[in-house]
């Protein structure tokens, strides 16, 4: 049966892609392994150049003064690393969601956070506007997706400190100025390629001003003078993230997958906007295109509408425990027709209730 994999992280990535990172699993270079080569051999280091390089001239960064590195420990990793890096005494933080709150927690251990707003009286089904951010803290920090709530920042407020981003969730998909961003940071297993990888990617000149000892291997400009290659870095994820990476660069870049992912978000909200028998979740103007959240109005039908969707190959639509329901999450590699079969069974379900 054809599976249709709408998983929230770690999820769907191109089939060409799992194709080409498999046949390196067996043989990459001579009979090796893309597993037991040394990282330190040319044949990895230009590996690893090319992402960096790659991940910088997709989001249209490069010669802007921007460095590319692929760390460790995920983008929970990235809610204490930006502290540490950059927060001397106090940050501004807007308050979207689970991820958000957690980078909150982890700035608090390292000085003053100010929420400069929140949505959480609305249970994060929305994006707060109409705030400002100060200009005298140390940096702001966003998540421009909320991967479980299912709301997207569609902008960004005008900062005169250094604005620091997790894109976790919706790296890659679509058109924005990446340059009004200072630091940008992701962990690979969304739409990037498989879990293990993390993207950071940092205006060098907002580094080095904290007065506190940073431990090395969470010291950006460590890592920068190192190539991203402080330790043994996770060469799979790095690799195989560098194959998607070219996968998107072929497709045309992030302004042609940009479309596919508006299709897609459009086929899928229209129906939650026909159909009586569903209500979306998130604000319509919030809503994200990388992970629709939705409910059932008649609970008597859930498991009618399960079985449908088993009967069909549907994987992974199960909502987030905080927001319950359904998620559809369409990353960069999410096909159109995938999107279609859900619809259609949703469709198919309301003919039937
Ligand atoms: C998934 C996710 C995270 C957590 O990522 P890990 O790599 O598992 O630490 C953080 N932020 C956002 C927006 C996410 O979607």
């Amino acid at each position: 049966m054809k599976r249709h994999n709408f998983s929230a992280g770690p999820c769907i990535l191109p089939k060409e892609v799992m194709l080409k990172a498999s046949e390196a699993v067996l043989d990459f270079d001579n009979g090796l392994s893309i597993l037991e080569i040394s990282h330190r051999s040319k044949s990895f280091v230009d590996i690893m150049e090319k992402s960096r390089s790659l991940a910088l001239e997709l989001l249209g960064l490069e010669g802007k003064g921007y460095k590319a590195l692929f760390l460790q420990g995920g983008a929970s990793t990235q809610f204490l690393m930006v502290a540490l890096n950059l927060l001397e005494k106090r940050a501004a933080y807007l308050n979207t969601g689970t991820w958000s709150d957690k980078a909150i927690q982890e700035a608090r251990i390292y000085g003053e956070v100010l929420e400069v707003a929140s949505s959480k009286d609305a249970n994060f089904n929305t994006i707060p506007k109409g705030y400002t951010v100060p200009s005298d803290y140390d940096y702001f920090h966003c998540t421009s997706n909320n991967t479980i709530f299912g709301t997207q920042m569609k902008s960004f407020p005008k900062c005169n400190i250094p604005m620091v981003c997790d894109m976790s969730s919706d790296i890659f998909s679509r058109k924005l100025d990446y340059s009004q961003f200072d630091l940008i940071y992701a962990g690979a297993q969304k739409n990037i390629g498989p879990a293990g990888a993390t993207l950071v990617v940092v205006r060098e000149d907002i580094l080095g001003k904290v007065s506190r000892k940073i431990p090395s291997i969470m010291d950006y400009k460590m890592q920068i003078s190192k190539d991203s290659m402080f330790n043994t870095p996770p060469v799979f994820s790095i690799y195989t993230s560098m194959l998607n990476m070219e996968w998107l660069k072929d497709l045309g870049g992030i302004s042609a997958i940009e479309k596919e992912n508006n299709k897609k978000a459009q086929l899928i909200y229209s129906e939650i906007d026909l159909n009586p028998l569903f209500n979306g979740y998130a604000k319509n103007e919030d809503r994200s295109k990388m992970n629709a959240t939705f409910t059932l109005t008649n609970q008597k039908l859930k498991e009618t509408f399960e079985t449908m969707l088993d009967e069909e190959g549907i994987n992974g639509l199960n909502g987030h425990r905080s927001v319950g329901g359904y998620r559809a999450s369409m990353y960069n590699a999410m096909p159109l027709e995938s999107v279609g079969v859900l619809v259609d069974i949703m469709s198919d379900l309301e003919r039937k209730a």
